[in-house]
């Protein structure tokens, strides 16, 4: 064994995987029976670390996998080589070539797009799936609503490439349900006009985990997107999210590496960020920026030691952030430090994390750097 393979953690997030199994139960039990589950595992599983992720959740039975592109598609493969995937990023023509090779349905917006699809099944003598994309109003992927049968005709009457599904993705299902309401009513009007789409056995699908909210029973959909969510987190409010009980399965913890007094006064990180008003006793952590802590979270984020939240103090640097522990004497170098999950009876959520550095869950996730080791719990129940 390497010396490095053998040395204490200074920052680390854990992962816990039989959560993540626990959520995708309970998101299932949630949603009408005949919904299929995709897992959207982009962006290494939303910084969770793919491979691991994307087991647990095969064990779970979900039903098909979403990545951003190929090179996501190709690291799938080694975990689950026939799992069905998606690609919901555009291809690069580039990229064509490949995409026969990995076995994936792909994202279509537009003839032009059918045209190159038709062309990589030719090559490679094998059909292709794609999925068709709809733009009700995101304005991003998609053929536009108005437009969508034609591109739908179009991949019908090509050889070579097989329909597997039709969607769209709502632009702000989180806070503004009226607009999605819109979204969704142009979507199954689309829908309405594509001859024979109904029958043709096709997964149909438009919900992110905040749109499961307003998913109606009874509809077309059939299948739904879930990031977010399975991780533990609450794109927002919501009767139905609640009902989930999702756990979160990220936490991110830290350990104080030296704790000193300072005189009334003193200025505190880079000159004067912060003022100390009180003598005081200051824990400087071992992790920064550069593990994941955002730097506009300076002066505004809390942490746990001892159960108890401790105020930042001055700006976070890249590989130490001040914490106040003037009220908490018993801290020493070497104690545990929770930036996000559970310590004792305290807990700070991600949210909360988030918006101290005036982000989202979902950058927060992706913001946590190659510095950070996963420590992954297996066991169910732990
Ligand atoms: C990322 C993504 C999702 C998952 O969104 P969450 O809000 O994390 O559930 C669903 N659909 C598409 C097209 C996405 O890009």
């Amino acid at each position: 064994m390497s010396v490095t393979a053998n040395l204490p953690l200074r920052c680390w997030a854990e992962i816990d995987l039989a959560a993540l199994e626990r959520n995708l139960r309970g998101i299932r039990a949630a949603l009408p029976g005949q919904i299929r589950y995709v897992a959207v595992v982009k962006a290494d599983a939303y910084g969770h670390g793919l491979p691991q992720i994307a087991a647990r959740l095969m064990h779970a039975a979900a039903d098909l996998f979403a990545v951003a592109n190929l090179a996501e598609a190709a690291a799938l493969r080694e975990v689950g080589p026939d799992w069905p995937i998606l690609i919901l990023s555009p291809i690069l023509p580039q990229e064509d070539r490949y995409v026969a090779e990995l076995n994936v349905a792909v994202t279509v917006s537009s003839a032009e797009e059918v045209a190159r699809f038709a062309a990589v099944a030719r090559d490679s003598g094998r059909p292709l799936s794609v999925h068709l994309k709809v733009d009700t109003g995101m304005g991003r992927l998609g053929v536009w609503h108005e437009q969508a049968e034609h591109v739908y005709q179009l991949i019908n009457d090509t050889t070579g490439l097989r329909l597997a599904g039709v969607f769209t993705h709502f632009s702000s299902p989180d806070d503004d349900p009226e607009f999605t309401a819109l979204q969704r009513r142009r979507f199954l009007l689309a829908l309405a006009r594509c001859p024979g789409l109904y029958s043709a056995g096709l997964l149909i699908h438009a919900d992110n985990s905040a749109g499961i909210e307003t998913l109606e029973v009874g509809g077309p959909f059939n299948a739904v997107r879930v990031g977010l969510l399975q991780f533990g987190i609450l794109p927002g409010p919501g009767t139905l999210l609640e009902s989930v009980h999702a756990e979160p399965v990220f936490s991110f913890r830290t350990r104080v590496g030296l704790v000193k007094n300072l005189p009334r006064g003193t200025g505190i990180s880079y000159g004067r960020t912060h003022i100390l008003a009180r003598d005081s006793r200051v824990a400087i952590l071992a992790a920064g920026y550069g593990d994941g802590i955002p730097r506009a979270a300076s002066n505004r984020a809390q942490v746990l030691l001892h159960g108890q939240r401790c105020p930042v103090l001055g700006r976070v640097t890249m590989d130490q952030t001040i914490v106040d522990v003037t009220d908490l004497p018993a801290v020493a170098a070497g104690d545990e430090a929770v930036l996000v999950g559970r310590q004792h009876d305290a807990e700070i959520g991600i949210a909360e994390f988030s918006r101290w550095g005036d982000t989202i869950p979902w950058e927060t996730l992706c913001s946590v750097t190659k510095r950070v080791p996963r420590l992954y719990r297996t066991q169910l129940g732990l």
